[in-house]
């Protein structure tokens, strides 16, 4: 019999990273397994099976691991959401809070057109100020976030209290 690992167990955790208290949920032990990888595209993918929409996007870095192999098997195409600075063209920007700080996210401005159905993936949310940021600049292009994807929640950091008008959906939850 062959026994299938469940995506949790590819999940490593390391406990006070990256600072005393914090429990680190590390990705790269997903993605240095090929089942792992499989199994975490799989699973996200599968999230969006009765979902209809136009585009993809992903912050950096870590959205665009998993977001371009979905966009990329379901046919549609992947925008990049990135830091303050690295984009060429034209772009509308956000800020949002940080622990400490802000910072910005931005994406070009012709990367959405108006009334496009967004579909936003990362790898994981914690106090979901990233993702909000990213929606509220897509709602400013005039697009629709339809559906939100994480591989990972943690739940008691509330991430989708602020993501409320939207469905959201996180393959594996931690307390
Ligand atoms: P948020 O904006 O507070 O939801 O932060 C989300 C971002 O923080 C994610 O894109 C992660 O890359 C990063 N992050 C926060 N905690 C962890 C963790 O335990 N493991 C991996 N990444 C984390």
């Amino acid at each position: 019999m062959i026994l299938m690992k469940k995506i949790e167990e590819y999940v490593r955790s390391i406990p006070n990273f990256p600072e005393e208290g914090i429990i680190f949920r590390d990705v790269t032990s997903v993605l240095q397994d090929k089942e792992g990888l499989h199994l975490a595209i799989d699973l996200m993918q599968e999230t969006l099976k009765d979902v209809a929409f136009d585009i993809i996007l992903g912050p950096e870095s870590r959205g665009f691991i998993f977001g371009v192999p979905i966009a990329y098997n379901l046919n549609k195409p992947f925008i990049p959401v990135r830091k303050k600075g690295k984009l060429p063209c034209e772009t509308v920007e956000m800020e949002y809070e940080l622990e400490y700080g802000t910072a910005i996210v931005e994406i070009h401005k012709d990367s959405i057109q108006p009334g496009q159905k967004v579909v936003i993936i990362d790898d994981l949310i914690a106090t979901g100020g990233t993702i909000e940021a990213i929606t509220k600049l897509v709602k400013q292009l005039g697009g629709e976030v339809v559906k939100i994807v994480f591989l990972m929640e943690l739940e008691g950091l509330k991430g989708r209290d602020r993501l409320k008008e939207f469905d959201v959906s996180s393959v594996i939850k931690y307390e």
